[in-house]
């Protein structure tokens, strides 16, 4: 095809190819959520049918891209990690995050009268913004991971002591931060205990430990038939790598597999169950236990 005399604005376009072999995280957060959040009279501090609309979103994202292996998230915001051999758009950080973003997007609204059957939207409409950030590491990804979890911990006591003082306590806002000025989490475990008679440690699961999505591979415990065994077991990368108690070493060279042996992962990974679950990713025990998530 023949070059328009136009076509040199192209060289105006940066490129924004993501460092090779490293742990891609897209960080999503819903744009001007505190309002959104009043508009629609989300319960306080944690409206139940938005978090679950929000990993509804994200288990729709993580089935459009096989190439994500985990997600996180609390409140308004959703972590997205691309495996560190992912070559998907060639890497391009613009790409990559907003396919990203509205994909999260139309899944929300797609999903919001699910959730909020009694509300239906009106403009303006719920919208994210995201970044792409790269981690050299399986450990700075998974410190990545547990900044975020700790995060959740730290913001749901806060809020949740917050709110029992304004709903419980009768304060205002105004008096409810001023009491909460200096606290440590050891007082507001505390002020909920004496005064709400609230043990935190019973709050569920969710709000103080946010939402981890990851692809599961069920391992039967009979020997299968070679049919639902090749639907049933962890991608092939999986098996040739080492189960570490360590995060994988990061030093080596990206494995390469064999065309055949990518399709056959792809594959596996679009047919796995996608699960949500509430439980901690600080330590070792949940990467320990599903190494095929970060091999
Ligand atoms: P920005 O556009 O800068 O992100 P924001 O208003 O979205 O502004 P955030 O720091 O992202 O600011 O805070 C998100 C807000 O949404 C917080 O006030 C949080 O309490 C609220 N929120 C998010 N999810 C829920 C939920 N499920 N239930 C109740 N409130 C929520
Ligand atoms: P990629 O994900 O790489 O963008 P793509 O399939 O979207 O892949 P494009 O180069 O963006 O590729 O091409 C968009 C395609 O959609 C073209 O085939 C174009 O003809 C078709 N298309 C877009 N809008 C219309 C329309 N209004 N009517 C008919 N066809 C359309
Ligand atoms: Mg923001
Ligand atoms: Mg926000
Ligand atoms: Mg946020
Ligand atoms: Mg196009
Ligand atoms: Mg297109």
């Amino acid at each position: 095809m023949a070059n328009s005399k136009y076509e040199y604005v192209r060289a105006f376009e940066q490129p924004d190819v993501l460092l090779p072999n490293t742990w891609i995280v897209v960080r999503i957060d819903g744009r001007g959520f505190h309002g959104f959040t009043t508009k629609y009279k989300f319960k306080k501090p944690n409206d139940v049918q938005a978090l679950e609309l929000m990993n509804a979103a994200a288990d729709g994202v993580m089935r459009e891209l096989p190439d994500l292996v985990v997600a996180y998230g609390v409140s308004d915001e959703f972590s997205f990690v691309f495996h560190k051999d992912c070559t998907l758009f060639e890497r391009r950080a613009s790409k990559l995050t907003t396919t990203i973003v509205s994909t999260f997007s139309s899944y929300y609204v797609y999903l919001w009268p699910k959730y909020f059957p009694d509300a239906p939207l009106t403009p303006p409409l719920p919208s994210f913004d995201g970044r792409a950030v790269v981690y050299p590491s399986a450990r700075n990804l998974r410190d990545y991971m547990s900044w975020r979890q700790v995060d959740c911990h730290i913001n749901n006591l806060y809020n949740t002591t917050f709110w029992a003082l304004v709903q419980l306590g009768g304060l205002d806002a105004k008096a409810a931060e001023k009491e909460l000025v200096g606290t440590l989490s050891a007082d507001k475990n505390e002020i909920l205990f004496s005064r709400f008679k609230i043990n935190y440690n019973n709050e569920p699961d969710m709000y103080k430990k946010g939402s981890v999505v990851f692809r599961d591979f069920d391992i039967p415990s009979t020997a299968p038939n070679a049919l639902t065994e090749a639907a049933a077991i962890p991608p092939a990368s999986a098996s040739t790598k080492r189960l570490s108690s360590h995060p994988p070493d990061d030093a080596g060279p990206p494995q390469s597999l064999s065309k055949t042996a990518t399709e056959r992962d792809r594959k596996r990974r679009v047919k796995a169950r996608i699960v949500v679950a509430h439980i901690d990713i600080i330590r070792d025990e949940f990467w320990e236990a599903r190494p095929w998530i970060l091999s």
